[in-house]
């Protein structure tokens, strides 16, 4: 199988980010852990199946092609003369900088403003206690969410919207029924649906409900406002549709 690789483009992208914001250098393996630390997620089973020759993940070799071509391209310093570390050339820093544009510098609040502007606007804190908290998180499965957004290409089955970034495009996976407590729905793909932001909010506030025959309805009017989007590959249970609309996320629970 050598479907759904990430495009050499998006490789590139990635490693010209990474390399630009640890400083313009790493080392090779260093550069590929940290890769592998911000876009992992992004990662496909395919990338990650070894190599014939030395069963290296894909995506390293298939970075390292790109690493070569980007060399010839004058963006890297050549291999032979950096050493076993990928550093960035003068124009490599200009085409990050130009990727990643102008980094802008928020203004200082002006401490001089008269305070009774608006007597209900908080003042805040400029120096927030710091404690230490201990929490419980659900380890969920990346595979079930990348697995459902990969099936609907990270398009919106309620609206159809496709959020186009650089890295590739950005949805959100949303649990019918939640995971949480008291919810403890399960992480599977038939609990999952691939969401744009804004329809996952309205979903997990319970704004939206959808029924067995996938129609989705306002809860606020009512009115169905569509139909889910379904594609081959992902089926939805019915039982936790009839849970969600039963235990309509009341407490507000992001899952
Ligand atoms: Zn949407």
């Amino acid at each position: 199988m050598t479907s759904d690789l990430t495009p050499q483009r998006v490789l590139r992208q990635w490693l010209l980010t990474t390399l630009g914001e640890l400083g313009g250098s790493a080392p090779t393996a260093q550069a590929l852990r940290e890769m592998e630390r911000r876009y992992g997620s992004h990662l496909t089973p395919g990338d990650w199946e070894g190599t014939e020759r030395d069963n290296e993940p894909k995506w390293h070799n298939r970075t390292r092609f790109e690493r070569k071509k980007m060399e010839r391209e004058g963006l890297l310093v050549p291999a032979r003369e950096s050493r076993g570390v990928w550093r960035l050339t003068e124009t490599g820093s200009d085409e990050y900088r130009r990727y990643r544009g102008p980094i802008v510098v928020p203004p200082q609040p002006t401490m001089t403003r008269e305070r009774s502007i608006d007597p209900l606007q908080p003042d805040g804190n400029q120096s927030p206690t710091r404690i230490e908290v201990t929490t419980q998180r659900i380890v969920r499965s990346t595979a079930v969410a990348e697995y459902v957004k990969r099936v609907h290409d990270s398009t919106c089955q309620i609206c159809g919207t496709r959020l186009a970034t650089p890295t590739g495009a950005y949805a959100e996976a949303a649990h019918i029924q939640p995971l949480g407590h008291p919810h403890e729905g399960p992480d599977v793909s038939s609990n999952v649906l691939c969401l744009c932001p804004n329809h996952h909010v309205l979903f997990d506030l319970g704004m939206l409900h959808i029924t067995d025959d996938l129609i989705v309805i306002d809860q606020h009017s009512g009115t169905p406002i569509g139909r889910l989007a379904e594609r081959p590959g992902h089926e939805i249970e019915r039982r936790y549709l009839e849970y969600h609309r039963t235990h309509h996320g009341g407490d507000g629970e992001r899952s």
